[in-house]
């Protein structure tokens, strides 16, 4: 039924190189993924593209003729290249295989003009975690100042016509990436003066948009997978097949189905497969293995026609009873030669690979597929966050149950990754006062949580202050005496700090502070006040004392700190109290410690 079987089952035992597309939003993944999908459809003379579920072969005698004379087939013994159709570093992390990133090899687009933001940093850690080979797409040349475009042309063709003005600005730009690379440790140059592609990573300018580049584009991947990647390459393609889920899909007429790439061996209709679910493996028979329709037959009732077998790389979609709990990024494996327990005990085992550890108290963090599950958990684990439970799937009510029982605050919190928050879920955490935070970019997500903490520690901070005594010392004036005791009522200076209503008063007699009583009101112009600030002038009221024997006019008074409270105070909140009330507390500090060196430590 399909005239390019060579793409999807290899060829001399060689399979297809599977190719990712990373980068920031608005990049020019989409319309570069369009672009080399279009200038294969059009420029293919002697063979064709070939649609995948949720993949694109482009052969190599296509990518040949797009890329003129770059590439000659003859130099080439892998069949092409396999596009992942869904860009970003989401479905990236999705895709993974034993042991690290199902794509082969990644372009990291940037555009030229916006350069490094955020999620190319992501992405950029993403490739750097899972060592995936990378070249970056320095993109939309086209919109350079003064960009003399040469539709479709190799990269060198469209640098000779531009102007030394253009060719000047466009380098400025191109630099300033390969700084920003740097600053990332990836060290990167122009594609073609790069020697060694294990170490350094090539930059090819290009445009989606006038498909300007192009033709380096491929040839570069095209080297770099014939170069460095033969070896992994090889495959047995009659072997038992192995995949990754990409998605878990509803079809109508034949259920839950999976949409698969395979990555190794060959799938057939009578196999027998092993699915990875939530805590468990599916074991099922092979109903149907779908492919896309052909571009021409698209106009068709069917959208997929069956096909008999499959071999890597490929994108299908599998058919099959019991998929409905299968989770995205989990593995597949075709039992054929080996026994289904021992398949079974290899699909456990990568799935416990990939289970994040957790911890006794932590946070619950749900996300929409394996991948992305293990992504997030990386990011967490690195900013030394704990998870208490991470799981597939939306955020459900035993979820909020779970995050109940936490021991924090901060703890009470719940990350949703590309999920969504279920009605009684959403209910019950309004209800509970459980923070749920949801978001599908990794590293906001983590900033929302960061900043909830920081809050949390801003508010408790709060408390802690208005809960301890603070430092403060005040001059008795001259001739402000109104009453000599019962209580003493007397006019002072505040000198510094903030004097607070009910604060036990001391006098430091030499160096051991006495205590003479309690200040029990200030007053100001006749009004009853609770606090007075350093600078302020009010008369207060001390129970205790007689004027002349414990006080006396001109004496320096302070407010009695507890040794607990000057040890908080000075070792933890510090930052946090006015400079005037950093002074006293270092003198009051000093005054104790001449007396006890270890008071307050
Ligand atoms: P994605 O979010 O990374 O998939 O980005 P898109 O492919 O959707 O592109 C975002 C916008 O940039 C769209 O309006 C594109 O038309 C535009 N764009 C992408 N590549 C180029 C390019 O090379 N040149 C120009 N001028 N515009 C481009």
């Amino acid at each position: 039924t399909d005239t390019n079987t060579d793409t999807r089952s290899g060829s001399g035992g060689l399979r297809t190189p599977i190719v990712a597309v990373l980068g920031h939003v608005d990049h020019g993944k989409t319309s570069l993924l369009d672009k080399i999908r279009g200038s294969a459809v059009t420029q293919g003379e002697s063979g064709a593209i070939t649609q995948h579920i949720g993949a694109t072969a482009v052969p190599l005698d296509v990518i040949s003729d797009i890329a003129g004379g770059l590439v000659d087939p003859d130099d080439f013994d892998l069949p092409g290249l396999l596009f992942i159709d869904t860009p970003g570093h989401h479905s990236f992390s999705t895709l993974r295989s034993r042991g690290g990133a199902l794509a082969d090899i990644a372009i990291l687009v940037v555009d030229v003009n916006d350069g490094f933001q955020p999620q190319t940093i992501e992405a950029l850690d993403i490739l750097k975690r899972t060592q995936t080979p990378f070249v970056v797409a320095a993109n939309k040349i086209d919109t350079v100042p003064g960009w003399n475009t040469q539709e479709d042309g190799p990269i060198q063709a469209s640098l000779d016509a531009q102007s030394d003005r253009t060719r000047e600005r466009l380098d400025e730009r191109i630099y300033s990436l390969i700084g920003e690379l740097s600053d990332n440790d990836i060290s990167s140059d122009m594609y073609w003066q790069v020697r060694d592609f294990q170490h350094n990573a090539g930059l090819v300018p290009l445009s989606a948009l006038t498909g300007e580049g192009i033709p380096d584009l491929l040839t570069v991947l095209m080297g770099l997978s014939q170069r460095y990647m033969k070896e992994e390459m090889e495959i047995d393609t009659t072997g038992p097949g192995s995949g990754t889920v990409l998605e878990v899909t509803e079809e109508r007429g034949f259920g839950t189905t999976l949409d698969v790439v395979l990555y190794d061996g060959t799938i057939r209709t009578d196999d027998t497969i092993v699915v990875g679910a939530t805590n468990r493996t599916i074991e099922t028979d092979v109903r149907a293995l779908l492919q896309p329709r052909a571009l021409s037959e698209i106009r068709t009732e069917k959208q997929f026609e069956r096909t008999d077998e499959v071999s890597a790389a490929a994108g299908v979609k599998i058919a099959a009873p019991d998929l409905d709990d299968a989770i995205a990024g989990a593995p597949v494996r075709v039992v054929r030669d080996q026994t289904l327990d021992a398949v079974t005990d290899d699909v456990e085992a990568e799935l416990a690979e990939i289970a994040v550890e957790t911890d006794e108290n932590g946070i619950v963090v749900k996300a929409d597929t394996l991948g992305s599950l293990e992504a997030i958990a990386n990011t967490l684990q690195e900013t030394d966050i704990p998870i208490v439970r991470a799981e597939v799937g939306d955020v459900a009510a035993r979820d909020v149950a779970v995050a109940t029982t936490a021991d924090e605050q901060r703890n009470r919190v719940i990350l949703g990754f590309n999920v969504d928050v279920l009605a009684d879920a959403d209910d019950r955490a309004d209800h509970e006062d459980i923070r749920v935070f949801q978001d599908d970019v990794i590293y906001q997500l983590v900033e929302e949580y960061e900043e909830y903490v920081a809050e949390i520690e801003r508010a408790q901070q709060d408390t802690v202050l208005e809960n301890i005594m603070r430092p403060c010392t005040f001059r008795i004036l001259d001739d402000h005496v109104f009453r000599q005791s019962n209580p003493a009522v007397v006019g002072v200076e505040v000198l510094s700090g903030t004097l607070h209503r009910n604060s036990p008063v001391v006098v430091f007699d030499g160096n051991d502070p006495e205590r003479v009583g309690i200040l029990k009101g200030i007053q100001s112009q006749g009004e009853d006040l609770d606090t007075a600030r350093a600078g302020e002038s009010v008369s207060v009221s001390i129970d205790g004392p007689t004027v002349g024997r414990q006080i006396k006019e001109g004496d320096e008074l302070w407010t009695e700190l507890p040794e607990k409270h000057a040890k908080i105070l000075e070792q933890e909140l510090r930052a946090d109290i006015p400079a005037d009330e950093r002074e006293a507390l270092s003198r009051y500090l000093d005054k104790r410690r001449n007396v006890d060196p270890f008071w307050g430590k």
